[in-house]
């Protein structure tokens, strides 16, 4: 496949999908490249890591973590990246959908690793709820949809569960507080 400069790649599924490692791989195909690329991730998910991106088996890459989206502004006119990779992106406001919008103006390639849902099984919203991962997805060139393994089943999982109940429909953890799971054994609630 071939796209034109400016393209917005989105990878979507649950928790325990392999999205980060979608992401780096896709990263590293475009060093390779001699391309210049960077990652960028929220400063909410520091479950691994504060300046690389992590995956769940500890590959890590480089990033900059940002407290804000509007962050990418600054760190792309120091960089000046053919490519932007962003990690968790669900974790920023919906004004990443603008930011997002804008770089692709530039002719940068835009890669976006998002959760598809909440545990509550609603599209995940952004952070200031003004929008969700829908419209992202709608805006987008290709996505990859990708799934877990449901452990009560081994059937394909596409939704994220969460163990202990909160109360906190975002409530960012690990597999401490996560599992996926099938449509048939996801529940809102435990
Ligand atoms: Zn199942």
């Amino acid at each position: 496949m071939h796209y034109s400069k400016g393209l917005l790649w989105v990878i979507s599924g649950p928790m325990f999908a392999g999205k980060t490692s979608e992401l780096i791989r896709l990263y590293d195909r475009t060093t390779y490249a001699n391309q210049k690329s960077i990652i960028v991730k929220p400063m909410l998910d520091n479950r691994y890591s504060n300046t690389d991106v992590s995956t769940h088996d500890n590959r890590t890459r480089k990033s900059y973590v940002l407290l804000n989206i509007e962050e990418l502004n600054e760190v792309v006119g120091l960089e000046k990246p053919d490519n932007v990779f962003i990690d968790e992106a669900q974790f920023f406001n919906s004004k990443v959908l603008n930011v997002i919008d804008d770089l692709r103006k530039e002719s940068i390639n835009v890669y976006v690793s998002v959760l598809n849902q909440t545990s509550e099984g609603h599209p995940f919203p952004f952070m200031d709820k003004k929008a969700d991962v829908g419209t992202l997805l709608a805006k987008a060139d290709y996505i990859n949809t990708f799934t877990a393994i449901c452990p009560i089943c081994g059937k394909f999982a596409t939704k994220t569960f969460k163990i202990e109940a909160t109360g906190h429909e975002v409530d960012v953890g690990g597999s401490n507080k996560y599992e996926p799971r099938c449509f048939e054994h996801w529940e809102p609630k435990k």
